[in-house]
């Protein structure tokens, strides 16, 4: 029996009422429908007026979903029709085939739909290999640009904010994410970590109730100008970050005392004898108590070491070492690797302020120690090229 081409329209294309199926082949076992609009006139896009007159027509290859193991695609006999409103500045226009496919696209609405589900489930590489094996050829590169267009769904003002930072470039440059955290959901992202930019935002979106932010002070101010009215609370990561710092600080200084008594002597006369002045940072120079800190810690990580040979000795795999003693599997994987205790190295950490050292000295030795002054002094001698 054969089916009418009518009946067939209405099924394959049942969004679009005012097309008709004029022909189907089968071209290099790619399926082609030949569609034309029945509609007897369209609208300007310009001015809205309706036209009957109809100019010129041309052709559109647009591709659509897969039909059984063919790919498809339409061949659209397009209209272009005159403008009949005189005072439009839009002479001709084409007809519009509203829910199949819009201006230029190079495939249809409902391709396009499917296409972006499969780069937001599996992304840029997985996706196109996926479509192919669907009968759908995309690059890896279109799904990502498809990915990449389309609109952000509408999100409700958070009350409860999360704000982080994260790096475009780590160690170099950063932004801030703004989380919503009664929804577990990122709201948007910010380019920059300045006060401003987070006081813009929250001006225009106002309704936070409470913040969560990290120990800096920008995001604070930023909450402080731009939200007033928030609670401020500091997140668990950090407050848990600042606790473990301070438990394993204290935890060093107990075992230095335990261990080196001696040093710590040095190191409390030391500190005495610094009192005539505010000190100034010489980065080539180690305390007694920094190297008796290092000497403690490396001790340490001698002791775990060991720890790590003994149950690799045992028949402990990789992970399970990593896992019993709370350390990275890489660091595991590299100890062993290595054949011999990693030691250390030394590093040296420059400072932008080591350039004027001599000079600070020479002023700390006569009796300058006020920062603003000194600052001032290296500020202008840098800036005139003296030094
Ligand atoms: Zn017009």
């Amino acid at each position: 029996m054969k089916v009418p081409m009518d009946l067939l329209t209405s099924v394959l294309f049942p969004d679009n009422p005012d097309v008709i199926i004029e022909d189907v082949t089968i071209e290099d076992h790619v399926l082609i429908f030949s569609l034309r609009s029945t509609r007897l006139c369209a609208e300007c896009p310009v001015c809205g007026c309706s036209s009957t007159k109809v100019h010129g027509s041309y052709g559109r290859k647009p591709a659509d979903l897969p039909c059984l193991t063919s790919s498809v695609r339409l061949h659209l006999h397009v209209r272009r029709f005159l403008c009949q409103n005189n005072q439009c500045e839009r002479k001709t226009f084409a007809e519009p085939f509203a829910g199949l496919v819009v201006a230029y696209a190079r495939r249809t609405l409902r391709q396009a739909h499917v296409l972006r589900e499969l780069a937001f489930s599996l992304g840029g590489k997985p996706g196109a290999h996926m479509a192919a094996t669907l009968v759908c050829q995309v690059s890896r590169d279109t799904l990502l640009r498809l990915l990449r267009r389309s609109p952000l769904p509408p999100a409700p003002v958070p009350q409860v904010l999360g704000i982080d930072d994260w790096a475009w470039r780590r160690g170099h440059t950063y932004g801030t994410i703004l989380i919503d955290l009664q929804r577990h959901q990122p709201v948007d992202l910010l380019p920059d970590r300045e006060a401003e930019t987070l006081a813009n935002w929250l001006r225009e979106h106002p309704g936070v109730q409470i913040a969560s932010r990290d120990r800096g002070g920008n995001y604070a101010e930023g909450l402080r100008k731009g939200a007033p009215g928030a609670i401020q609370v500091a997140d668990r990561f950090h407050l848990l970050k600042n606790l473990g710092d301070a438990v394993q600080g204290l935890l060093t200084r107990h075992l230095l005392a335990f261990r080196r008594k001696p040093a710590a002597k040095v190191s409390q006369e030391g500190n005495q004898k610094q009192k005539a002045g505010p000190p100034i940072k010489q980065p080539l120079k180690v305390t007694p108590e920094l190297a008796a800190i290092r000497v403690v810690r490396e001790e340490e990580r001698l002791a775990r070491y060991e720890q790590v040979i003994t149950l690799r000795e045992q028949g402990w795999s990789h992970q399970a070492i990593a896992d019993r003693l709370g350390m990275g599997s890489s660091t595991v994987q590299s100890w062993l690797a290595a054949g011999h205790f990693p030691k250390r190295k030394s590093r040296q950490q420059s400072s932008k302020l080591d350039h004027f050292l001599p000079y600070l000295q020479q002023r700390r030795a006569q009796g300058c120690f006020n920062m603003v002054q000194l600052h001032q002094e290296i500020r202008g001698k840098r800036i005139s090229g003296v030094i």
